[in-house]
């Protein structure tokens, strides 16, 4: 059975540090599709500069043309706190037991497994696949705070992509994907100060911020 990607984040805005790892994912291990979930109330940092319904619209123009990827809604329309574990847990239900899933995350926020609600649960609902993203290693092991995603990972690892879809959870693959060092934050940093945030991003997202007069000073 193909499996089928989760893809969390506060998209705040979506970029293409978000969009070419997710498509080399699908790719490279034949995902059935990827599903974009942003979170409404991220429950690991401060407030989102945008609002849920322009980042979801975001999310909306960014991955109309992409097949295989949609926007799952669920988190926008659940009160309270985004919890990953919460979000399996109804994917979990709704796609059956079964069912391989991904849950795609990127290397800093691997790290940080270990303060996320309920984090032991979650490898009992999914796999994680950890892409690289640049300035943040997995090995040497050095990152204070991290050693419940390392020990995870030291554990669980996989060894070949197939093993991915013989199991419905449990695992652990890291994903060697383009490097792009994009950032939500340095988007909004540039966009405050003024500067161009062309290419960093797709075109009708830009195009968005600037008429809704998003990120502003
Ligand atoms: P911010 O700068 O506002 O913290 P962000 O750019 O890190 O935002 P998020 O929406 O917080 O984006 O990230 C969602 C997911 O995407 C996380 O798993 C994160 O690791 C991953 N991710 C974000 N940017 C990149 C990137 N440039 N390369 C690889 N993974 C990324």
């Amino acid at each position: 059975m193909r499996p089928v990607g989760i893809f969390g984040g506060t998209f705040d805005p979506v970029h293409f540090g978000h969009l070419r790892p997710a498509l080399e994912v699908t790719e490279n291990l034949g995902l059935e599709e990827l599903r974009l979930i942003p979170g409404r109330v991220p429950p690991h940092r401060a407030a989102p500069g945008a609002a849920p319904e322009a980042r979801l619209q975001m999310l909306r123009l960014a991955v109309a043309q992409q097949p295989g990827f949609l926007i799952d809604e669920r988190e926008m329309q659940r009160e309270g706190p985004s919890f990953s574990v919460d979000t399996l847990r109804s994917l979990r239900s709704e796609l059956g037991a079964d069912r391989p899933l991904c849950l795609i995350v990127g290397a800093d926020a691997f790290l940080g497994l270990g303060s996320w609600h309920c984090w032991e649960e979650i490898p009992r609902l999914a796999h994680i696949v950890v892409t690289h993203r640049p300035g943040w290693e997995l090995e040497p092991h050095t990152v204070a705070g991290a050693e419940d995603a390392i020990a995870l990972l030291d554990r669980a690892r996989l060894g070949s992509r197939e093993q991915l879809a013989s199991a419905p959870a449990g695992g652990v693959w890291l994903e060697a994907v383009t490097q792009l060092e994009i950032s939500a934050t340095d988007i909004r940093r540039r966009q405050r100060t003024g500067r161009n945030i062309r290419f960093l991003l797709p075109d009708a997202v830009r195009r968005y911020i600037d008429d809704n007069g998003l990120y502003g000073p």
